[in-house]
């Protein structure tokens, strides 16, 4: 019965940005949702989707319904991205086009439960979803800390006293670059460390990609894990968004991976998703798959890619350099180095949720209740503004 349903509270980012869209101060500054802004603080249009979308508009593909499995010149390029020209290659991946990274983990999580695989592993703080979205398919989730407060980095011991003690055939899920919401990465030393306790002690990872090429600048770079978990010869799933390293959050263009070590199973992985997603989904949405594949056939394009994701990535890092300058110039009491640190757009600032809702309720500056800060709202016209109020709330 419909009088049975309890109210859900909305994600506390919503309740954020509609308190940001009210506030009449000409000095509001919004750092919290996850998206990346030009300098001058409105959406960024990648150059390269700009050309796409005229190249697909001159070609128009009509509105006819695409394939199940995906677009193949999508799949094609999405494999390429994450695995390289030779692993791509290889015949060992089974893959899906899905709904951006969200739709990509839920197809995951399906696709690991139908090859029976239900117990989960978290590093915590992390991307609020997960916790839900595995529930939400039956599957279980135990976590562990991904990061110290003292360090302010991540918690090395943690991840491998857990990888040491999960039982065989746990799912360990990882981000592979610039962490959400913390900034803090595995350096290769330590993706090294945990991709060996992987493959003894049966592990299946879950690599979720998210923000490919905003740690390094160099999406290749940023993929490294991914290919070292190949090179490791284990099975083990990726999860890719294209929302935010080609600018295409609404469109929904993301894609999922299997990594089969038997090739002579690749077609059943293939047709287990084939089957999976015609139940959710039947065809995942064509418009921004085509202008991504666009982008990801033509070398004219790839290379306007590459120095787009290099150009945003030498931004954030400039951002959070002057935000340290200025924290360091103010004396503002704490330590503030792991600004510079974290990579992608987060920092996650140490904020308490008391100096959050000041920062909100007296200065107009919106960040996250957990103090992830997104480092691309900032911009040289606002950034001495945020860290004086920053400044403000820590001595307040
Ligand atoms: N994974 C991570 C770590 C994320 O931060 C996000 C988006 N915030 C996603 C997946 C999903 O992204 P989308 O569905 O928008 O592509």
């Amino acid at each position: 019965k419909f009088n049975q349903l309890v109210r859900e509270e909305p994600d506390p980012i919503v309740k954020t940005m509609s308190l940001y869209a009210q506030d009449p101060s000409p000095n509001k500054v919004d750092v919290s949702i996850g998206v990346y802004k030009s300098e001058s603080g409105g959406p960024y249009l990648f150059p390269c989707v700009a050309e796409a979308k005229k190249i697909l508009a001159a070609n128009d593909p009509g509105h006819n319904y695409t394939n199940m499995q995906g677009i193949p010149e999508f799949l094609e390029g999405a494999r390429r991205a994450a695995f390289g020209e030779k692993y791509a290659s290889e015949g060992k991946l089974a893959s899906l086009q899905t709904i951006s990274g969200t739709g990509a983990l839920h197809m995951a999580f399906l696709f690991l439960r139908e090859a029976g695989y239900t117990n989960y592993y978290l590093g915590v703080p992390s991307w609020s979803n997960y916790v839900s979205m595995v529930e939400h398919v039956g599957g279980k989730v135990t976590t562990f800390n991904h990061y110290r407060e003292d360090t302010k980095d991540v918690d090395f011991d943690s991840v491998v006293a857990t990888l040491e003690s999960a039982p065989a055939d746990s799912v360990f899920i990882f981000q592979t670059c610039c962490h959400n919401p913390t900034g803090a990465d595995y350096t290769q030393e330590q993706w090294t460390k945990i991709a060996e306790l992987v493959k003894q002690r049966s592990i299946i990872p879950l690599l979720d990609t998210a923000y490919q090429g905003f740690s390094s600048g160099d999406k290749e770079k940023d993929a490294w894990a991914i290919r070292h978990f190949y090179e490791l010869g284990i099975e083990f799933v990726v999860s890719q968004s294209f929302s935010k390293n080609l600018g295409l959050y609404g469109e929904r263009v993301g894609a999922m991976h299997a990594v089969v070590q038997d090739k002579e199973f690749v077609p059943n992985a293939q047709s287990t998703l084939v089957a999976l997603f015609r139940s959710e989904c039947s065809f995942a949405p064509a418009f921004g798959a085509r202008v991504a594949s666009i982008v990801f056939q033509s070398p004219e394009l790839q290379k306007v890619w590459r120095e787009d994701v290099a150009n945003i990535t030498k931004r954030l890092k400039s951002v959070r350099q002057k935000v340290l300058e200025r924290l360091t110039k103010l004396q503002t009491p704490g330590t503030w180095d792991n600004v510079i640190k974290q990579e992608g757009l987060f920092w996650y600032s140490g904020l308490t949720p008391a100096q959050n809702d000041r920062l909100i309720s007296k200065h107009s500056v919106y960040s996250t209740s957990i103090g992830r800060v997104n480092i691309a709202g900032l911009s040289d016209a606002n950034i001495n503004y945020f860290c004086d109020a920053v400044d403000e709330v820590v001595r307040a």
